[in-house]
């Protein structure tokens, strides 16, 4: 059994069908793609303690299966300092989560390490009801949300299709980098299309996976954010 299969294993065992934040991330890393150091922590001593020993700036993120959206919740806090700030950070997270999704489980707080800045990317899947499973790429924010700049193709992809994707996208021309920007590395992006398309290629299980975003640099990629759904079983 695999890496990814035992992780998935033990979530359908729980009788979830969304993997966490953290259990999707290690699902990734499993398969090839870069992804920030991402730890639980159940209390604010514990947010504290891990964020020493992942380093200083950190992340906080709500950790709940039920909040999706976490930034619309309140839940993400980028660049905390020092212990003072994720222990702030963390009560702030926790209240806000608990005000606006009144019944939601909470597991805790993610610690992660800060992703320097990049090109924000999206690549994620789903499954067609006539064509089974889609693989996407686009740019992140407004790009995907308000100009719908995305390509598809369905699954599995050759590394020419994803060549393909990344140029007939409109944006494709900020990937060269622009004003000062530093660009993205093309064949690295190409690489994690090819490995999340064989992922689910190979994993009927998986229904949909959300990397958003992907920070894109010269010479390497990171996902900050990961989310995988599971088929219901049947
Ligand atoms: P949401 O559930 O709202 O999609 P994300 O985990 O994507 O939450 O976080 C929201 C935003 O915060 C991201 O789009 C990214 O810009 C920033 N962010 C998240 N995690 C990190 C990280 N580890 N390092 C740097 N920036 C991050
Ligand atoms: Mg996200």
């Amino acid at each position: 059994m695999t890496d990814a299969s035992k992780i998935i294993d033990s979530v359908r065992k729980q009788g979830r069908s969304v993997l966490t934040e953290i259990e999707a991330k290690q699902v990734i890393s499993t398969i090839g793609v870069g992804t920030t150091r991402t730890l639980l922590a159940r209390s604010q001593k514990e947010a504290a303690a891990l964020s020493d020993e992942i380093g200083f700036p950190v992340v906080l993120k709500i950790a709940s299966p039920d909040i999706t959206h976490k930034t619309d919740a309140g839940g993400v806090k980028v660049g905390l300092k020092n212990k003072a700030e994720v222990r702030r950070a963390c009560a702030e997270i926790v209240v806000a989560a608990r005000e606006k999704f009144p019944g939601a489980k909470i597991d805790g707080v993610t610690v992660q390490n800060v992703a320097r800045p990049g090109i924000e990317i999206i690549i994620g899947t789903f499954k067609d009801p006539q064509f089974g499973p889609v693989i996407m790429f686009g740019l992140g924010g407004i790009f995907v949300e308000v100009l719908k700049d995305v390509a598809f193709r369905i699954v599995p992809i050759l590394k020419r299709d994803a060549s393909e994707m990344i140029k007939e996208i409109k944006g494709y021309a900020l990937l060269n980098g622009y004003r000062g920007h530093e660009p993205a590395n093309i064949p690295v992006l190409e690489d994690i299309l090819l490995k999340v398309s064989d992922f689910v290629d190979k994993t009927p299980a998986i229904k949909e996976i959300d990397l958003n975003p992907i920070f894109a640099y010269k010479d390497s990629a990171v996902a900050v954010d990961a989310r995988i759904v599971l088929e219901e079983e049947k």
